[in-house]
């Protein structure tokens, strides 16, 4: 059985086509599509992603619309240059990332005319992301009919989060009547990486407590509990929690009246300062870690202090985590930066001994690629790196909606 995976950001469209029918799914193909609404786009399409046998083609041309972009797409795949289906009857279900579903969804859903409008329901709360992906889906339903549509939230798997997790101290009509309170996001990612640590450690699921980092562009911390998110870093919006490429994180939300009154900038100023020019960037005027690190070898003060300020939040997080859980089974590290960044690794578990966490410093330099453990063997508290695969979780659980369907 063959699932269709797409990702709509406002001028951009990837997608992955697995095969769900061997023991582990694996992608068929895979592409990216962007600059779409500019005079010209560009579609990257590869079969066999990943694989020996991976051919890539790239096409420059006009996708004025999605629509365009994805129907260019089934060209490509079942074109008889890189294609790898007949046509698209092969597609089984087409399951959609979905970036808010405030508290109308804990689970994915199969999508229905009034899941389309509960999607735009939560508009005002991602107005940037729910808007291209609701476009990906209608644009999916026109090409591909009566085949069955999955949404899958970003914000699902932190549902299970209690009233006292949640609520923001505010008066509570902000929460009753415009819906204000934390909902977390990367819940795909951290999901995914939940379910592989707790196969690695050979425990069910139900029963682990783990402290997840998805340390990429952006970032979020989530305390699992039993298997469940019990607390995430971010909130309202993904704004909030540890220090990001261009995000602040928390901040102490009278710095923003005080901007606005001795800086006298405005609203969208603030927004665009706090979300697109602080974090990482506004710091050390870098938000790739790679060159950070490197900047920071080279003597350079400000890199190496954003690298502190990093490390020093994802620790304080660790430890509140730690504190809300009771007890720890794992911190697993995923994403860009916490699959790659060895350093950052050491830097934000560093002297964390005496709260049960170990680190092995050749384990954590090793190279090795997949699920590994990085702590030390006596270490009372097991520390992995987990790769995230955010499409493949999308897939599983498009399968999991249909068969529920039957
Ligand atoms: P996104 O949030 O856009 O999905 P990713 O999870 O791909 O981001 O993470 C991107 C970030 O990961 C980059 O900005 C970079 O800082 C970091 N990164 C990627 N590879 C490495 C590496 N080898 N070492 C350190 N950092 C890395």
């Amino acid at each position: 059985m063959k699932i269709l995976v797409i990702n709509t950001g406002s001028s951009s469209l990837k997608y992955q086509l697995f095969e769900m029918g061997a023991a582990k799914p694996y992608p068929l193909a895979s592409g990216l599509a962007e600059r779409i609404g500019d005079s010209l786009g560009i579609l990257t399409h590869k079969k066999d992603p990943g694989e020996a046998t991976e051919k890539k083609l790239v096409k420059e041309t006009p996708l004025p619309d999605h629509a365009t972009a994805l129907r260019l797409a089934m060209d490509l795949m079942t074109g008889s240059e890189a294609g790898v289906i007949k046509d698209a009857s092969e597609i089984a279900a087409v399951g959609h990332r979905v970036v808010h579903g405030g508290e109308h969804f804990h689970d994915s859903t199969l999508i229905t005319d009034s899941v389309i409008e509960a999607i735009k329901h939560c508009v005002p709360l991602a107005p940037l992301h729910n808007p291209p992906n609701l476009t990906g889906i209608l644009t999916a339903k026109a090409i591909f009919e009566s085949t069955p549509q999955v949404a899958v939230f970003d914000t699902a798997f932190h549902q299970s989060m209690a009233p006292e997790v949640y609520l923001y101290a505010l008066p509570y009509e902000c929460y009753a009547d415009k819906g204000v309170r934390r909902y977390g996001f990367h819940g795909t990612s951290h999901w995914y990486v939940a379910k592989e640590a707790a196969a690695f450690l050979g425990k069910p699921l139900a029963e682990v407590n783990l402290i997840t980092l998805h340390l990429g562009n952006g970032s979020s911390i989530t305390a699992v509990k039993n298997g469940k998110s019990m607390d995430t870093s971010m909130g309202l919006t993904p704004l909030a929690g540890v220090i990001m490429g261009t995000r602040c994180g928390d901040i102490d939300p009278a710095i923003i009246f005080y901007l606005a009154r001795e800086s006298g900038l405005s609203t969208d100023q603030l927004d665009d300062m706090l979300n697109k020019k602080s974090g990482f960037k506004g710091i050390c005027g870098s938000n790739d870690l790679r060159d950070i690190h490197k900047r920071a070898d080279e003597g350079d003060a400000r890199s190496k202090l954003a690298l502190d300020m990093f490390a020093y939040r994802n620790k304080k997080y660790i430890g509140s985590y730690m504190a809300a859980l009771g007890r720890v089974d794992a911190i697993v590290f995923t994403a860009g930066i916490g699959e790659n960044d060895t350093q950052a690794r050491a830097a934000t578990c560093a002297g964390l001994e005496n709260m049960g966490v170990v680190m092995d410093p050749a384990l954590n330099a090793s190279p090795e690629r997949g699920i590994r453990r990085i702590s030390a063997e006596k270490s009372p508290v097991a520390v992995l790196v987990a790769p995230t695969n955010e499409e493949l979780e999308i897939a599983n659980q498009t399968l999991a909606v249909l068969k529920k369907k039957g």
